[in-house]
């Protein structure tokens, strides 16, 4: 199972000045089974919302509640958030020098499941993984983004799903950078896992292209830290030809 509820989210965000209030009342159920995608222009929340999900320290739940098939995420530490079955595909993901992909997969696969890894099954999971992911097999030695492009890094978080198989997965502008064949590639990627029994996807996005692949069971509009407007499909569609202003102030 994997229902994301999120009722009436209050986010403050730490800046220079104090706390300053980013998300302002976020309501959005994601079913399990769903895939949901949230675009909004820029600067409206969406990181923010990802972000405080997955419990970074500079995001502040002020008010509401997330939950994951029941159980209150903002109570949680950030490990045992991704326990319950929550991963976060970052905007940008963070480079880790000296760590090895191959060694990450194996740490937080052993943290989540609770045991380590099948040595005869596992490594041939992750070459399988990198390769349906266009990386090479090196890959698995090299540290953890340290020196990738863009693009492998977004193909590197989906090889990172595919293998940590959590149960809900924020994708964070996943598409962002990626040209025609990566963005194609990621987004069969997260179709497959989205097909999986017991899954949920929340997808946010600039782009309709990868909702052409990847198609939503709603998409929700998201304007000064908030969800102005959910629809179908058909909403991704109006918003490539109309934009966003339409919703704005
Ligand atoms: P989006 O992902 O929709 O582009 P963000 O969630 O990244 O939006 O940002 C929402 C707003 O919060 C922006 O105005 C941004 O400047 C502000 N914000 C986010 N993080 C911080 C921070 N650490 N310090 C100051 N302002 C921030
Ligand atoms: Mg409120
Ligand atoms: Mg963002």
């Amino acid at each position: 199972m994997a229902t994301l509820v999120i009722k009436d989210l209050h986010v403050d965000v730490d800046t220079e000045t104090g706390p300053k209030e980013i998300l302002k009342g976020v309501d959005l159920t994601v079913s399990d089974g769903q895939v949901h995608a949230i675009m909004g222009p820029n600067g409206s929340g969406k990181s923010t919302l990802a972000y405080s999900i997955a419990g970074h320290p500079k995001y502040h739940i002020t008010q509401g509640s997330v939950t994951l098939d029941g159980v209150e995420l903002s109570a949680l530490p950030v490990d045992e958030r991704a326990k319950a079955g929550l991963f976060l595909g970052m905007q940008y993901p963070i480079e880790v020098p000296g760590v090895s992909m191959a060694n990450f997969l194996r740490t937080a696969k052993t943290a989540l499941a609770g045991q380590a890894p099948k040595v005869r099954t596992w490594p041939k999971q992750v070459r399988e993984s990198l390769a349906r992911m266009d990386l090479d097999a090196e890959f698995a030695e090299r540290s953890v983004n340290e020196g990738f492009s863009g693009g492998e890094k977004k193909r590197g978080e989906i090889a990172q799903l595919e293998l940590l198989d959590p149960s809900t997965a924020i994708l964070d502008e996943i598409d962002s950078g990626l040209d025609i064949d990566a963005l194609k590639v990621v987004a069969e990627g997260i179709k497959a896992f989205s097909q999986r029994p017991g899954k949920s996807v929340l997808l946010i996005t600039h782009y309709t292209r990868i909702l052409r692949y990847v198609h939503p069971d709603r998409v929700h509009v998201f304007v000064d830290g908030r969800v102005a407007v959910t629809g179908g499909s058909e909403l991704a569609d109006n918003l490539e030809e109309k934009g966003y202003e339409q919703y704005v102030g």
